[in-house]
């Protein structure tokens, strides 16, 4: 029963301990509980102990938990790919948005969006190396967080990426920071007031908050193994 607070408090202890390595406050790493292919059941225990932010990749599955559990405070983050089908449901139901790799998808969101809240974007980018092959190209990044950033009803905070596994903390560490490096290059060319940079996993999260990190995207070490086939 007590599992995903032990967890939790587990987590939240390599947080600390990576930011007290990188020199850094461990209260500018905000921790996403990444609730993917688990019941609502267990996002309620995460809530229980304290968890607040969560993050979800499939529409359908992340509404379903969303409307089980509306609570005061709760925050939900899609994390998937967008289909631009789904981009009313997304605008309409969650709160951040990480994977944004296509104006199309920010100009349809920010369209859906109207009346409420901003939402908060992220752009995914394909740093190199990439696991999945999804996000912007470096090179496209500039002009598209320029337009993004000046659409309506969406706030751009920052950067997202999702490097394919190493065990090696030095490898592991390498995208982490091409993508901070990138996110000031933007701030300082761009004049964007970026403050996020989404990365780090949990296989892999001290290198990110070494490189920077503000959220870190933890499923496996919270939750448990994934098994449904669906992660
Ligand atoms: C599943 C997923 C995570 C969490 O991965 P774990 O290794 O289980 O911590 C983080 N980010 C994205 C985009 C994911 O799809």
């Amino acid at each position: 029963m007590a599992t995903i607070a032990a967890n939790l408090q587990a987590v939240k202890g390599r947080i600390r301990e990576a930011a007290r390595v990188a020199d850094r406050d461990p209260r500018a790493v905000s921790l996403l509980a990444v609730s993917k292919a688990w019941p609502a059941s267990a996002v309620r225990e995460a809530w229980q102990a304290g968890q607040r932010a969560f993050g979800e990749n499939y529409v359908q599955e992340g509404i379903g938990k969303a409307r089980q559990l509306a609570a005061p405070g709760i925050e939900w983050h899609f994390i998937g790919p967008v289909q631009s089908n789904k981009t009313a449901l997304i605008a309409a139901n969650f709160d951040w948005v990480h994977g944004i790799e296509r104006l199309k998808i920010a100009e349809r969101l920010a369209a859906a969006r109207a009346g409420k809240p901003p939402l908060n974007l992220c752009l995914q980018v394909n740093v190199s190396g990439e696991a999945t092959k999804s996000g912007v190209a470096p090179g496209e990044l500039g002009a598209l967080a320029r337009t993004v950033a000046a659409l309506p009803n969406v706030r751009l905070r920052g950067l997202m990426a999702i490097p394919g596994p190493s065990r090696d903390y030095a490898a592991q560490r390498r995208p982490f920071r091409a993508l901070r490096e990138m996110l000031e290059r933007l701030v300082a060319d761009e004049g964007l007031a970026l403050d996020t940079l989404s990365m780090g996993m949990s296989g892999d999260l001290e290198a990110a908050i070494a490189e920077g990190a503000t959220i870190v995207r933890i499923g496996t070490a919270i939750f448990g193994e994934r098994n449904r086939g669906n992660s």
